[in-house]
C-alpha cells in the first residue's frame, strides 16, 4: 500500500495559475487514473478540470457537474469523466446513480467532492486539495497510488519547467 503524503504546495496567486496547474495536468494523466479534487465551493475545482480539457484540445463548453452529476467527454479516445457529488444527500446515491461503471482502466476521472460518496466512489490515486489563499489559491497535491506518484512526478517537473519560463531570472 503506497502511504500517502504531501511533499509540495503549490501557489496559485490568480486564476490563470489555476488554470495553467491544469493545462499543466492535462499532459500528466493516463487512462485509468482517479483524481479527487478536494476543497470548499469555490476553490478553483471545477476551474482547473476547464482548463485541463481546454488543453486536451476541447472546445465545447465545460459545465459543472453539479446537478448532472457527470459530464461526459471523448477526446482522442480518451474517456474523461467529470463528477461532482456535492448535491448528494447520502453516499449511497452513488450506487444508485449507477456511477461506478464509469471507473475503468481505460478512463480518467475527475471526481469533485468525493467524500460525499465517501465509502462508494474508488479510491484516489491522486488528491489535489484547494484552498483559499487569499487572494489566490493554493493546492496541495497527494499521490495515493504508484500511478499517482508517476503522475504527480511529471506534473512537478512540468510545473518546475513552466515556472523558470515564467520567472528566468529566479536564482
Ligand atoms: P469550485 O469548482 O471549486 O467550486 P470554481 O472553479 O467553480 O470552484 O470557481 C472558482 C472561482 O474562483 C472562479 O470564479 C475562478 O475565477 C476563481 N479562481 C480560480 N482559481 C483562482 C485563483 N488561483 N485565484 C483567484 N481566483 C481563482
Ligand atoms: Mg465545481
Amino acid at each position: 500500500m503506497h502511504e500517502p503524503q504531501c511533499t509540495r504546495e503549490l501557489s496559485l496567486p490568480d486564476e490563470a495559475a489555476t488554470q495553467r496547474l491544469g493545462g499543466l495536468l492535462a499532459r500528466c494523466i493516463r487512462p485509468g487514473l482517479v483524481i479527487y479534487l478536494e476543497g470548499d465551493l469555490g476553490a478553483g475545482k471545477t476551474t482547473l478540470v476547464r482548463a485541463l480539457l481546454r488543453a486536451l484540445g476541447h472546445t465545447g463548453p465545460v459545465k459543472s457537474p453539479t446537478y448532472a452529476l457527470v459530464e461526459v467527454y471523448v477526446i482522442s479516445s480518451l474517456y474523461l469523466y467529470h463528477f461532482d457529488f456535492y448535491r448528494f444527500g447520502s453516499p449511497e446515491e452513488f450506487v444508485d446513480a449507477g456511477l461506478g461503471e464509469y471507473f475503468r482502466g481505460d478512463s480518467v476521472c475527475l471526481v469533485e467532492w468525493p467524500e460525499k460518496a465517501a465509502g462508494y466512489v474508488p479510491p484516489a490515486d491522486l488528491r489535489l486539495a484547494v484552498g483559499h489563499e487569499p487572494p489566490g489559491r493554493r493546492c496541495r497535491p497527494l499521490a495515493c497510488s504508484e500511478e499517482g506518484q508517476q503522475c504527480l512526478t511529471r506534473l512537478y517537473a512540468a510545473w518546475d519547467a513552466a515556472d523558470s519560463c515564467i520567472s528566468p531570472g529566479r536564482p
